[in-house]
């Protein structure tokens, strides 16, 4: 019908904010320059609340899985023992990445559609005792799924493994505590809740990981930390950066830190429950139970997923998201992070009502909760 204004409401990449998009337009400049050395520092340290760390946050520039190799490459070696928590098509990437490291890979199957039990999680490690690394993902967004990041490293107890947590579309939308939780390594990327374009990965590390480190003897270049700590200590990377990335972070994280980290994170659980009560009104069925549920974004079941989001992209320029793995086809995911309001979801709402022709139930369903806020 129209095309002239695309809405994407997929779990990233998401819509930029014209400000920020306005960054990107810059002049470039050297990325060993003066002002460049005292921006990249200045932006990264600006993170830090998001990650919930006191630890220095590196920038990559690559894709998310560019991070999760970072961490895979600087913490695997060959042999080393480690377990992956899968619950979806994001557990699974570590398995995958740990595997082409040539790790001795446990693996602690969850149902797709549930979040990881951190009594399982403590199960395993009494019984194996040699895990050194533990690999997870805090909001898995193939299934809408939001893991108890916290839990699970509590559950290790004394257990002396390392756990390394995708955050790639958590950061930003939900807290991370790395500090406070004990998480030792924490991945996410630009093109998710931090509304930049793709083309950056963002990785801290706990003490204990930068000791960890130095121990292993996997092969690593592009991707090898301790280039990058040497290097931002003077405020660079080794190698040439997503430099407009970092002029356009300043300003999200301007944005962000105006409204308030608190406040982002509720405008986040209040899009989710918005779209719950939305869809539930609908008559379709939701993949997780309310207490597993992603802020950031939602999977629905529906017998024809794939025809039926085409259709309403077609129609009326929405865009969700089809599902990957053992729900393709049968699942679409409907994206609620970064540059999203409550207004967006009764839109996304709208589109979904006016396709199975029940007018109006979801948008009051949503407006019923957002009016209770
Ligand atoms: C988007 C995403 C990634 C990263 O994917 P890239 O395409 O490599 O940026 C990783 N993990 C999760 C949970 C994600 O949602």
């Amino acid at each position: 019908m129209y095309r002239f204004k695309p809405e994407l409401r997929i779990p990233g990449p998401v819509p930029v904010p014209s400000q920020v998009a306005l960054q990107m337009a810059k002049p470039v400049i050297n990325h060993r320059g003066a002002v460049f050395k005292e921006k990249l520092p200045e932006v990264l340290t600006r993170l830090q609340p998001l990650f919930g760390t006191e630890n220095p946050v590196y920038m990559l520039t690559g894709s998310g899985t560019a991070g999760m190799e970072t961490a895979v490459s600087n913490l695997v070696s060959p042999g080393t023992p480690v377990l992956c928590l899968v619950g979806g098509f994001f557990g699974r990437r570590w398995v995958e990445l740990c595997q082409s490291y040539k790790a001795q890979v446990h693996i602690i199957d969850f149902p797709w559609d549930r979040g990881v039990d951190p009594q399982q999680v403590a199960e395993f490690l009494a019984a194996h005792p040699e895990i050194e690394l533990i690999f997870m993902a805090q909001n898995e967004s193939s299934t809408g799924v939001l893991n108890d990041v916290e839990a699970v490293a509590k559950a290790r107890g004394g257990h002396q493994a390392l756990l390394i947590v995708d955050a790639v579309s958590a950061l930003g939308g939900t807290p991370c505590e790395m500090d406070a939780w004990g998480l030792d390594v924490v991945v996410s990327a630009s093109q998710k809740c931090l509304m930049l374009p793709p083309g950056a990965a963002f990785i801290a590390l706990s003490e204990r990981a930068r000791a960890y480190l130095d121990r292993c003897d996997a092969s690593r270049y592009y991707f090898d930390l301790r280039k990058y700590e040497q290097f931002l200590e003077r405020g660079e990377t080794p190698f040439t950066p997503n430099i407009h990335i970092v002029f356009a972070l300043e300003e999200s994280l301007s944005m962000l830190e105006a409204e308030g980290l608190e406040r982002v994170y509720a405008r986040h659980r209040l899009m989710r429950d918005m779209t719950r009560a939305g869809v539930r009104a609908l008559g379709l069925e939701l993949l997780v139970s309310d207490s597993d549920a992603s802020p950031t974004v939602t999977a629905v079941k529906h017998p024809q997923a794939d025809g039926f989001r085409q259709s309403i992209r077609r129609k009326y320029g929405v865009e969700f998201a089809g599902a990957q793995g053992i729900f393709a086809g049968k699942v679409f995911r409907i994206g609620h992070m970064g540059y999203a309001t409550p207004l967006d979801v009764l839109t996304s709402l709208a589109v979904l009502e006016i396709e199975l022709s029940k007018y109006g139930a979801a948008a009051a369903a949503a407006e019923r909760v957002m009016a209770a806020q």
